[in-house]
């Protein structure tokens, strides 16, 4: 039986990214759904330089934003990205929002975060408000044409 790891209060307060455990990391993902869009990053050399589209990645749920099949998800969509911390240098096209590049670049998590609300519909609400989920204003790649992307590209992902 694998033993469930405790959250620890604070965590994203007290302790450096490399020294969360599991748990912990994939708590700070708040589901906002933006790193599942297909996206066109401009120049390798400069992460920042991405245009997002409004096409989300076959499993997500566009009207919740979150993915359908998390767990087995690298089984459907083999590219799908398994954030780590070594990443992170390299992910600076993650929206202005999520809390992993928030926390690399020394900046508190949004105070709309479940981990500061503990209360689902609150954050829920907020981020949509704030602008920065997904839900609801995306459409599934399934069945949409490669030459159809760049018509769908979106300004709504605050980048850098
Ligand atoms: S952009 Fe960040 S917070 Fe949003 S779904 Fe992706 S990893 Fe999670
Ligand atoms: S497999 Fe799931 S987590 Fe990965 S990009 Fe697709 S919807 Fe997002």
């Amino acid at each position: 039986m694998v033993k469930q790891q405790a959250i620890r209060p604070n965590f994203w307060q007290k302790y450096t990214l490399d020294e969360l455990n599991h748990a912990e990391w994939e708590a700070l993902c708040d589901g906002c759904g933006v790193c599942c869009l297909v996206k066109f990053l401009d120049d390798e050399d400069n992460q920042e330089s991405v245009e997002y589209t409004d096409v989300a990645c076959q499993l997500l749920d566009c009207l919740t934003g979150h993915c359908t099949n998390y767990s087995n998800r690298q089984d459907y969509v083999p590219d799908c990205i398994n954030l780590t911390v070594e990443m992170l240098p390299n992910m600076m096209w993650l929206p202005n929002s999520c809390a992993y590049k928030r926390l690399y670049n020394n900046q508190p998590i949004p105070e709309w975060h479940f981990l500061i609300t503990q209360d689902q519909l609150k954050t829920q609400q907020a981020m949509l408000q704030a602008g920065v989920s997904v839900a609801g204003r995306c459409v599934s790649e399934v069945g949409m044409p490669d030459e159809e992307l760049e018509d769908r590209i979106i300004t709504w992902v605050e980048v850098g």
